[in-house]
């Protein structure tokens, strides 16, 4: 079976003035997320079944609380304390800790430690957004291979947070080869870091104007400054800075 692709996001993505266009992807894919999850759905079985098992993030517990659906957050949460009590009360019973867990070279596994820690590590949206942003990206790479003018935009962008410019140039070799991914290569690391050293220098800029010696002197691009290095340095739009 063909794997989807996203062309349609992806352009828009990328005709979007923002420090990060992948950043943009990803917030796009959450929100729909958390729509999604407070919409009808969290009555449904399937659903509910992976929540229940799951749970949420500290960082997605907050965006559902903030939500106006009080009471289908207390359902979920409710079922999903409900199977944590039903399995921490069987893992309990049958297990204890033990100090070589705790301190041996080759720590001991204890099944109730390692249930929370999975419990800790596992969330409904992220899950669900890292599925689809995982097709987003090899469409990035699609877009790259067969698009004349995404190839424009990508080397043309404001470049990308350090994160996903990571990603990017680690996959890259899984949907490109030869000359072609040289050659993207080339175009990334120089779109990344040309924009990094934009949004740095305007930093310093911002940082220059707190001194009264330039205080009549003009702000140029080093108003939202600090915003902007936000999003390149941790994947947080201006926009969530607010939230
Ligand atoms: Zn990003
Ligand atoms: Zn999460």
């Amino acid at each position: 079976m063909k794997e989807q692709l996203y062309t349609i996001p992806v352009n828009d993505a990328f005709q979007t003035d923002c420090e990060c266009p992948v950043c943009d992807l990803y917030h796009s894919l959450e929100q729909e997320a958390v729509e999604f999850t407070m919409g009808p759905s969290y009555m449904e079985d399937d659903v509910r079944m992976e929540t229940n098992e799951t749970g949420f993030c500290p960082h997605h517990i907050r965006r559902l609380y903030k939500h106006q659906n009080r009471l289908g957050l207390a359902l979920m949460l409710h079922t999903h304390m409900q199977r944590t009590n039903e399995v921490l009360k069987e893992l309990t019973a049958t297990s204890s800790p033990s100090k070589k867990g705790l301190f041996a070279k080759k720590a001991e596994k204890n099944p109730v430690t390692e249930y929370i820690r999975q419990l800790e590590g596992s969330c409904y949206i992220c899950n669900r957004v890292e599925r689809i942003f995982d097709r987003y990206l090899a469409t990035i790479f699609h877009c790259y291979r067969h698009d004349e003018a995404f190839r424009e935009r990508f080397a043309s962008s404001k470049g990308f947070c350090t994160r996903h410019f990571g990603m990017l140039y680690e996959r890259a070799p899984l949907h490109l080869s030869g000359r072609e991914l040289d050659s993207f290569l080339g175009i990334l690391v120089d779109t990344y870091l040309k924009n990094m050293q934009r949004v740095t220098d305007d930093l310093e800029w911002f940082t220059d104007k707190f001194d009264y010696r330039n205080a009549d002197a003009p702000w140029k691009n080093s108003k939202d400054a600090l915003p902007r290095s936000i999003t390149k340095t941790n994947s947080i739009s201006e926009a969530q800075l607010e939230e």
